[in-house]
């Protein structure tokens, strides 16, 4: 087992020479793309980007970079780095608006209050926070930049065992203190808000789970980080990913749900896609693609 890296993504922070080589997390312009979902509006809002290396230690982290870079270089892309959009969703029906991950934060600064300004909704105004899992991508906006809660007035879920993880961090000591009040932990797989049900899927941290939103028989799952790269996770979705905390779980989970997702024709909105990251599966012999909703 790889051991838990829950402050990756911002290591670039601390190196400033690759953050300059257009590394690491970068900033990205507030958008709010919103779409019906039954009773629900559900709008994907924009965050930031964050620019992996492909360096062997992320994506094919049990490959060389070379075969990444083939991969790469078939889908047209640049062979160099992997970059991963890093994006929220609001889900609203009512007076109820839930925010689904946080983004990045003012480390970057990340643009979800840009992003959620844009859809009508002031962080005041924000009734839960649901969290999918707790790297510093999906947490980092729970805290403001002067230091105090994002979501003042929010009940923040999550999973138990994240949320014990995340306390026996010493670097997220602060963030924890922050937010440790409005906190309320769930059991993977339990319903979560009305209509909206917790899925554990298992590898990425201990107790990682996507999010299933339903009404009047349509349903979008919002899978978290099953899978980052809408070319490299799914043209190759056995290879190892390093920020899995368990890279064997990981993979068979990868696998697993993408075959489901395929099966099921289930719409998705994937946090790393390319933004607005809402679209399907569609497998393809031994691998899959990514079919984004216009
Ligand atoms: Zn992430």
């Amino acid at each position: 087992m790889k051991s838990l890296r829950i402050s990756t993504l911002i290591t670039c922070l601390a190196a400033a020479q690759a953050c300059a080589a257009g590394m690491g997390p970068q900033p990205a312009p507030p958008d709010a793309e919103t779409f019906t979902l039954g009773e629900f509006r559900i709008t994907s809002l924009r965050d930031s980007v964050n620019v992996v290396p492909n360096d062997g230690s992320v994506f094919g982290a049990d490959v060389a970079p070379k075969a990444v870079a083939e991969v790469l270089r078939e889908a047209g892309q640049k062979t160099e780095a992997i970059e991963l959009s890093v994006d929220a969703l609001l889900v609203r029906r009512g007076s109820e608006a839930i925010v689904i991950d946080t983004g990045l934060g003012p480390a970057i600064p990340g643009s979800l209050a840009g992003s959620l300004s844009q859809a009508g909704v002031t962080p005041d105004e924000v009734t839960t926070v649901l969290i999918t899992h707790v790297h510093s991508d999906h947490i980092g906006g729970l805290v403001s930049p002067d230091k105090q809660s994002a979501f003042k007035h929010a009940a923040v879920k999550i999973s138990e065992p994240d949320w014990k993880w995340l306390q026996q961090q010493p670097d997220m000591a602060e963030l924890t203190g922050v937010i440790g009040p409005q906190v309320k932990t769930f059991t993977p797989g339990e319903d979560v808000a009305t209509g909206i049900k917790s899925v554990r899927i298992p590898g990425h941290t201990p107790g990682h789970v996507g999010y299933m939103i339903s009404s009047k028989g349509e349903t979008l799952l919002d899978v978290g980080d099953t899978f980052h790269s809408a070319i490299v996770s799914l043209a190759k979705p056995d290879w190892a990913m390093g920020y899995d905390s368990d890279l064997a779980v990981g993979r068979t989970s990868r696998r697993e749900v993408l075959t489901q997702l395929a099966t099921d024709h289930q719409l998705i909105f994937a946090p790393h896609f390319p933004y607005p990251g809402v679209g399907w599966i569609v497998s393809r012999d031994d691998h899959f693609e990514w079919s984004p909703k216009k």
